[in-house]
């Protein structure tokens, strides 16, 4: 028996995810098949005739069974990428956002000279990734990294291995910062914020895949950031910045939620659809 070409099973996995209501399904198609093929999606489309074996196929069908469930691919493929670099995942990680490069950029900005010393605080690291795409723009900085969940943390660690930067990068179980001491030039995090009203509102990619711990943010959403910037006062060295990712309705109640804890507004981020994504403050 001959099998099917590429461009075959390609056209029939598209059109088997549009009709599942899948939104993206052209480049996710391309994604899955390059993925069950073991080849990038470059050279899926330069050989359109080549034969799909049996086994490329059998593992395709669980791909797109997966998807078709509302696992987004960046879990189905276990990794993604983020400010170029590709990231592991876990259940214990959320899938790197695009919005949250507004983090890296906005600390990357107000940082000034990247080949100074500095010491990087990282709360709810997750995958690491602000963390670690921290460290590899910044030479000479250190970093902690924090997480309540063990499993993020070994995520984690392995990605700063696989990026280069584990020498530089501590990562501790941890409630926020209630555990570290010490004073930082950075303090970073993407902190759950969705409130609790919102959350039954979310695509079911985010909320049955995302891990709950990382999204839920209380009542009004901003229960972490009260932990967060308070803390961030006794831990902040004097000419230090805190940077925090937000919701997109967020920057008013986050700036005055820093306002409160004695921070000063430096700057609120937009990211690239236009949305107040992070906000810079420091020591007032
Ligand atoms: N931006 C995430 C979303 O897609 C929320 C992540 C978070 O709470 N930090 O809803």
């Amino acid at each position: 028996v001959s099998g099917r070409t590429r461009a075959q099973v390609l056209r029939a996995t598209r059109d088997e995810l549009a009709s599942a209501a899948i939104e993206e399904a052209a480049l996710d198609a391309r994604i899955l098949v390059s993925a069950a093929l073991g080849v990038d999606t470059t050279a899926l489309v330069a050989r359109p005739d080549t034969a799909v074996e049996p086994e490329t196929e059998a593992l395709l069908r669980a791909m797109i069974v997966r998807r078709i469930g509302r696992e987004p691919v960046s879990r189905i493929l276990g990794e993604w990428e983020f400010w170029s670099l590709p990231f592991r995942l876990s259940p214990d990680t959320l899938v790197p956002r695009p919005d949250t490069e507004t983090v890296v950029e906005a600390a990357l900005a107000a940082f000034g000279d990247r080949e100074r010393r500095a010491r990087i605080l990282d709360l709810g690291t997750g995958s690491g990734c602000i963390l670690v795409a921290l460290l590899s723009e910044l030479p000479q900085a250190e970093g902690t990294g924090v997480d309540r969940s063990f499993g993020a943390l070994a995520t984690a660690r392995l990605n700063a291995r696989r990026h280069g930067v584990a020498d530089r990068a501590a990562f501790v179980l941890g409630d926020w910062s209630a555990a570290i001491g010490g004073r930082f030039d950075l303090i970073v995090s993407n902190p759950p914020y969705v409130d609790d009203g919102a959350m039954a509102g979310l695509a079911a990619e985010v909320r049955c895949h995302d891990p709950p711990l990382a999204l839920r943010g209380g009542p009004d959403g901003l229960a972490a950031y009260r932990v967060i910037l308070h803390d961030a006062v006794r831990l902040l060295r004097p000419s230090g910045l805190v940077v925090v990712e937000i919701g997109h309705d967020q920057a008013a109640a986050v700036s005055r939620l820093a306002g409160q804890a004695g921070l000063e507004l430096v700057e609120v981020r937009r990211d690239l659809a236009g949305c107040p994504r992070a906000i810079v403050a420091a020591l007032a």
